[in-house]
């Protein structure tokens, strides 16, 4: 990654960007038989959507602001999907997988925590606890997949931003309530960051956008969120800077098999 002025603002080089394109196309078999729709976010989202789910008022330190707009920066792929299904009654799970270009006002500059930086998102509509099993298979099937890739991680229960409020206790219950799952690995010397985390939101979107599942209930979500730069820092740490000389079945498994 090419610093720039910006501190947590980087460019791709062409090697950096060959992980990255190579993880999208992994990323996209693993997805799982069961998406339908593929979506490709803008980088900003209508900032009614932003202040309807409370986001504004959880981390208005960390919320992009498009100055003299109805705009903000998107903080999180899965915040453009519950409005397509505002007010609707779901005949089965909806599963729907999204690209997002990300923005967070992060005041730390630590390897891989950027403050522009892309996400690839799985994201389940439906029952409360087919939910929380999908997000859990999901998991498995992705710390299977980073092992594959090398990539050592650590699953951590955290507590989950979506559900704001930095009060102890209430962080204290989510993580009671395992809804955030983190994998953590080595994204450079040292340097311990989530290069993947699962949640589990309960009914607070299909609440706030009035969806329900098919017998007429709420419906739940949980997402499963994969961040490139972390995984492709990941990656360059555990196989070293030059992809092309990494190990077979890693380029195999990232199809970079032709030299950029
Ligand atoms: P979450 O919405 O769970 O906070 O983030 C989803 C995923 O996006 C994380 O697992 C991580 O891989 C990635 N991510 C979150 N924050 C940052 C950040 O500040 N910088 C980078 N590079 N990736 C991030
Ligand atoms: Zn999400």
């Amino acid at each position: 990654m090419v610093p720039t002025p910006a501190v947590g603002v980087y460019l791709s080089a062409g090697r950096f960007e060959a992980v990255v394109s190579g993880l999208a196309r992994a990323l996209t078999s693993l997805a799982g038989a069961g998406v339908g729709q593929s979506l490709r976010t803008p980088p900003v989202i209508a900032r009614s959507i932003i202040e309807r789910v409370g986001y504004h008022q959880a981390f208005p330190h960390l919320l992009g602001s498009v100055v003299d707009s109805d705009l903000v920066l998107l903080p999180a792929g899965c915040y453009c999907l519950y409005p397509m299904f505002e007010g609707a009654r779901l005949t089965t799970p909806i599963e729907v997988s999204i690209e997002a270009t990300c923005f967070r006002q992060e005041d730390s500059a630590e390897t891989g925590r950027l403050r522009s930086f892309r996400m690839r998102e799985f994201v389940r509509l439906g029952v409360g606890p087919q939910c929380r099993v999908w997000r859990d298979d999901r998991l498995t099937v992705a710390r299977e997949w980073l092992g594959e890739l090398g990539l050592e991680t650590e699953a951590v229960v955290a507590n989950d931003p979506f559900f704001g409020s930095g009060n102890r206790l209430i962080r204290a219950l989510q993580r009671e309530q395992v809804l955030k799952i983190e994998l953590v690995a080595t994204v450079g010397p040292g340097q311990r960051q989530a290069v993947a985390s699962g949640n589990y939101h309960k009914e607070q979107f299909g609440a706030v956008f009035e969806i329900s599942e098919p017998a007429g209930g709420v419906a739940h979500s949980a997402c499963l969120a994969f961040g490139y730069e972390r995984l492709a820092l990941a990656l360059m740490h555990r196989h070293g800077d030059d992809p092309w000389r990494w190990p077979d079945q890693v380029r195999d498994m990232l199809s970079l098999e032709v030299r950029a």
